[in-house]
């Protein structure tokens, strides 16, 4: 497998500058699943399919053999430790190896399968002889672009002759020279530049467009209108595959506008619930009273792990801060950290190796919360208007019915916020109880 076009990252100039607020937040979410995310995510429902025509059979494989790829391929499947098809695998690649090629919409929570599922239609219909770009690939940011060319690098580690470009700002071949790539993998932006200022592609000859992260790119500012430029301009025998985690109706109108005649497939999230978790919360005067209510369980949650979570960076830093000076061990999964460094942090935290974490909303995603037996509300989540969040709050403690084990959840709440309790509890229709020191001795 030829890699020559890959480019050092250092020398790339990052599109991070036209991302803000919440597509910031999003990316790097999405970034730190694929950093993160070792195995596939399961879910209990059904795949829904709705097929573009539905008087065709549909067909689903049970496993990679069935769908009779190269065998370089299949042998770069293997080696990647991949046993059978996921769950949304099992429908999409048939439709999406089908002959006609056929356009497919797919959703499902990130985990599940749907990057393999378009390397591996990629690199299968790609001719390794034709030395000239046959695939885009569209992804929202620079570095969701990378992780994506590192899966067809190593699924297509045996196929000989195929190589990937990317279509990145910084990244910049001169105007008119030849593309040898198959796969080209990038921003919107850049990809329609090497379309058709530098004319580094011919449109004509791409047969698979996938657009990637559909619902991170629609947050991004001009990233909508270029693919739908891009999109444009590919000739109508082009292959359309659009993938997304969630699907609001922004994402579906988008989707629609990117993919004609599409066979859709879904797969539903497990939902989290709070029955399993024993809710229990301390009534404080002030921060220093919380954080004294901290130290007292701090015996108690370091004998297995816990997350500390805390409104805002500020108070995160501060704690965590206050917390080592006081000889505890800790650590700060702070905002401030680039994605790369938080991600070796909440490794580390996986791995066991620190034992609690102090952090924010925005940072926790990306932890699987199984494994942790203590979540503190060091404070209650709330909205900007100061109304309780509960969708943070059942994000914080909340786990996937499936796995059912136990978790204990406290909150420290300042005397002013203690209605906000009552309010929880009738939302949930739960119940949280006051901790005393007995209940601390069971937690134990
Ligand atoms: P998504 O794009 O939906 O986030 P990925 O394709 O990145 O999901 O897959 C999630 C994880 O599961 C990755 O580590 C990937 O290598 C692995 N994976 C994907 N498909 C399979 C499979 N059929 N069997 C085993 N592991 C898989």
């Amino acid at each position: 497998f030829q890699n020559n076009n890959v480019v050092a990252e250092g020398k790339l100039d990052f599109e991070h500058g036209t991302l803000k607020g919440k597509s910031e937040d999003l990316a790097n979410h999405s970034l730190l699943n694929k950093l993160l995310r070792r195995t596939l995510v399961d879910s209990p429902h059904n795949v829904e399919v709705l097929q573009r025509d539905p008087t065709s059979p549909l067909f689903s494989v049970k496993s990679f053999e069935e769908l009779h790829l190269k065998n370089e391929l299949l042998r770069g499947i293997y080696a990647m430790g991949f046993n059978r098809p996921s769950k949304i695998q099992e429908n999409a690649l048939p439709m999406m190896l089908a002959d006609p090629p056929q356009n497919l919409i797919a959703q499902s929570q990130s985990g599940t399968g749907k990057t393999a599922a378009f390397v591996l239609a990629m690199l299968s219909r790609v001719d390794a002889n034709k030395k000239y770009p046959q695939c885009i690939c569209l992804s929202p940011t620079f570095e969701l672009a990378l992780q994506t060319g590192k899966v067809v690098e190593e699924m297509g580690k045996f196929c000989a002759g195929i190589e990937v470009i990317y279509a990145l700002r910084g990244n910049r071949p001169g105007k008119g020279s030849r593309l040898e790539a198959q796969i080209v993998i990038g921003t919107p932006g850049t990809v329609l530049d090497w379309c058709f200022k530098l004319r580094l592609i011919t449109v004509e000859n791409i047969s698979v467009f996938v657009l990637d992260e559909a619902d991170v790119m629609i947050n991004v500012q001009g990233h909508s209108d270029h693919s739908v430029r891009v999109k444009r301009s590919m000739p109508k025998s082009c292959q359309m595959l659009l993938f997304s985690a969630t699907f609001e109706d922004s994402v579906w109108a988008f989707a629609e506008r990117i993919v004609p005649d599409p066979n859709i497939i879904k797969l539903k999230k497990e939902e989290l619930t709070l029955k399993n978790i024993q809710q229990f919360y301390d009534q404080c005067e002030n921060k220093e009273q919380k954080y004294s209510a901290l130290c007292n369980l701090y015996g108690v949650i370091t004998i297995a792990q816990a997350i500390v979570f805390c409104q805002t960076r500020k108070i995160a830093s501060w704690l965590s801060q206050k917390l080592s000076d006081d000889g505890h061990q800790v650590a700060l999964l702070s905002g401030e950290l680039p994605v790369y460094d938080r991600a070796d942090m909440i490794q580390r935290f996986r791995e066991g190796r620190e034992k609690v974490l102090v952090t924010t909303n925005v940072c926790a995603r990306g932890i699987d919360v199984e494994q942790v037996s203590i979540v503190v509300n060091f404070d209650l989540p709330v909205n900007v208007d100061g109304s309780v969040d509960f969708e943070t709050y059942l994000h914080r403690i909340g786990r996937t019915g499936r796995f059912g084990k136990k978790g204990i959840a406290v909150s420290l709440i300042e005397n002013f916020f203690v209605y906000m309790l009552k309010e929880i509890e009738d939302h949930f229709n739960t119940k949280i109880t006051k901790l005393n020191s007995m209940d601390m001795d069971e937690m134990g």
